[in-house]
């Protein structure tokens, strides 16, 4: 299976990267570095205050009557918890749901925009149009097909939900103080209707803002089939260009959302 997987996703990537020359270069994969983008599944792994932990269950740990050891477990989660995607059919009735979402969306280059300075001193952070066009200033326009992740910082805070996102409260009442830095509607807008995003990722829990009410950036980016990433770990480690990522959720059919394995690759210069 290992092998299958590398096969496929050396021809994924060098078929992409030749596109331009017409050809596909098949005679070795780039070296370089794999970085884990994705934060463990666990009895404290981040969720929705509304919505369902992650929980494991031990269905046989130790050895059996014949001599060998066996460990088997099953888990219960929600959609949307953890490292994971949300698919456009969470918020856009008729959009792609994570089983229809077409892998090549969710394979390729990627640029990261890193609003850490204004996120960490104000939790409330919504990132503009304009950080987007510093972003360009500084590194040219954003590519075409580009996989858009944003950097608050916040994901330092993953192992204290107070820091990270406002509240270790659950239930229903918990929502109105969530605090965390998201993405602005006008932001969502912009990127949605004048650039051509593949998807979009963040290290907190929500592409909308924690205060949001309405999510309009999840209405807004979901409507143009644009899914998102969320509680994306080790964005740090990206540059602000010249990476790929590589995010295939679990393929849950018909699902608005699930867990993500999501992983960047920074090829050696
Ligand atoms: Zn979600």
């Amino acid at each position: 299976m290992k092998t299958l997987f590398y096969s496929l996703l050396i021809l994924t990537l060098f078929s992409s990267c030749s596109q331009d020359a017409g050809k596909v270069t098949l005679n070795g994969f780039p070296s370089g570095q794999w970085i884990d983008l994705t934060h463990t599944f666990d009895e404290n792994t981040i969720y929705w205050p509304t919505a369902e932990k992650f929980s494991l269950d031990t269905v046989f740990e130790g050895m059996t009557e014949k001599g060998y050891y066996y460990s088997a477990f099953q888990y219960c989660a929600a959609e949307h918890g953890g490292t994971h995607l949300d698919a456009p059919i969470h918020f856009a009735s008729g959009k792609n749901t994570v089983d229809q979402i077409p892998v090549d969306q969710l394979i390729g280059e990627a640029i990261v925009v890193d609003v850490s300075t204004k996120a960490l001193v104000d939790r409330d952070y919504l990132i503009s149009v304009d950080d987007f066009q510093t972003w360009e200033i500084q590194n040219g326009p954003i590519p075409d097909d580009v996989i858009v992740l944003l950097y608050t910082g916040y994901d330092q805070f993953w192992q204290n939900p107070i820091k990270y996102m406002g509240t270790d409260e659950t239930g229903e009442q918990a929502v109105a103080k969530l605090h965390f830095p998201g993405l602005h509607p006008d932001a969502a807008t912009w990127l949605s209707e004048n650039r051509k995003i593949k998807a979009i990722g963040l290290d907190t829990p929500s592409i909308d803002f924690g205060q949001s009410t309405y999510f309009e950036s999840h209405q807004i980016l979901f409507k143009h089939n644009i899914p998102a990433f969320e509680n994306v770990a080790n964005l740090k480690q990206l540059p602000a260009k010249g990476s790929w990522v590589v995010a295939l959720p679990m393929k849950i059919g018909n699902g608005s959302g699930a867990p993500l394995r999501i992983v960047g690759f920074l090829a050696d210069k």
